[in-house]
């Protein structure tokens, strides 16, 4: 794989775009700056796809998010060094690279078995050292818990209960809810053992969070 001037140069234009769209935290951009998006897809000789702000197939009819969504919920996350990050969904394990160049510990969970297998390969072939899991990201990760972020990368029907009380008290989780073409992106902020907060963020596009596939391991 290579990173060439011109992958660089068009990384450079999307970070721009998307401040313009209004996203503004500077270590987000920086991180979207640093890893090339291209490894992530299937065509490597695709550098137009890759860096317009757009999803696109990654296979088992899975999409790698739009960079604009995956800026939007990093920023959301609001994550320090050495957090640790639930996600749900790595996909082709681009929105792993941008949490973990954020500094974040990153422990991810992914239904889809040649998802799973390929984001494993890749992103330690990219000396990046997420921990990976085949299984249920509903369940989330009751024996690595309790995290200091969470984040669903499929558009959930509900927010499952598992991920909100995984949270250490003051943790966020990072959610898009809704069945049907569109899902609202929701915050919830644990306040304390039994209280959450909720806000919503504006509406946005993805794949949908599917049930009952694969026992977690
Ligand atoms: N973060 C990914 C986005 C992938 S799309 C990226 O940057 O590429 C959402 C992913 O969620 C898909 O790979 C899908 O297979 C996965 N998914 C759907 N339901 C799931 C579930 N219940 N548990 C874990 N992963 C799930």
């Amino acid at each position: 794989m290579i990173d060439t001037f011109r992958h660089k140069g068009l990384r450079r234009k999307l970070v721009a775009e998307l401040s313009e769209k209004g996203i503004s935290d500077k270590n987000v951009l920086a991180a979207i700056e640093k890893v090339p998006r291209h490894y992530y897809m299937d065509n490597v000789f695709l550098p137009r796809f890759a860096y317009a702000d757009q999803a696109f197939q990654i296979g088992a009819g899975q999409t790698i998010s739009q960079p604009y969504t995956v800026a939007f919920q990093s920023s959301l996350l609001e994550i320090k060094k050495g957090d640790k990050v639930l996600e749900i969904g790595t996909g082709s394990g681009y929105q792993t690279a941008v949490l973990l160049e954020l500094g974040a510990k990153v422990f991810s969970i992914e239904r889809q078995k040649l998802l799973y297998e390929n984001a494993k390969v890749l992103l330690n072939e990219l000396n990046y050292k997420p921990k990976l899991f085949y299984g249920d990201g509903y369940l989330g990760l009751p024996t690595f818990a309790p995290f200091d972020k969470a984040l669903v990368t499929a558009g959930a029907p509900y927010i499952p209960v598992p991920l909100k009380e995984q949270l250490k008290i003051g943790g966020v989780l990072v959610i898009p809810v809704g069945e049907g073409d569109s899902q609202t992106m929701v915050t919830v902020k644990k306040l304390s053992e039994k209280e959450y907060e909720q806000k919503e963020h504006g509406e946005f596009r993805f794949v949908p969070l599917l049930e009952d596939r694969a026992q977690n391991r």
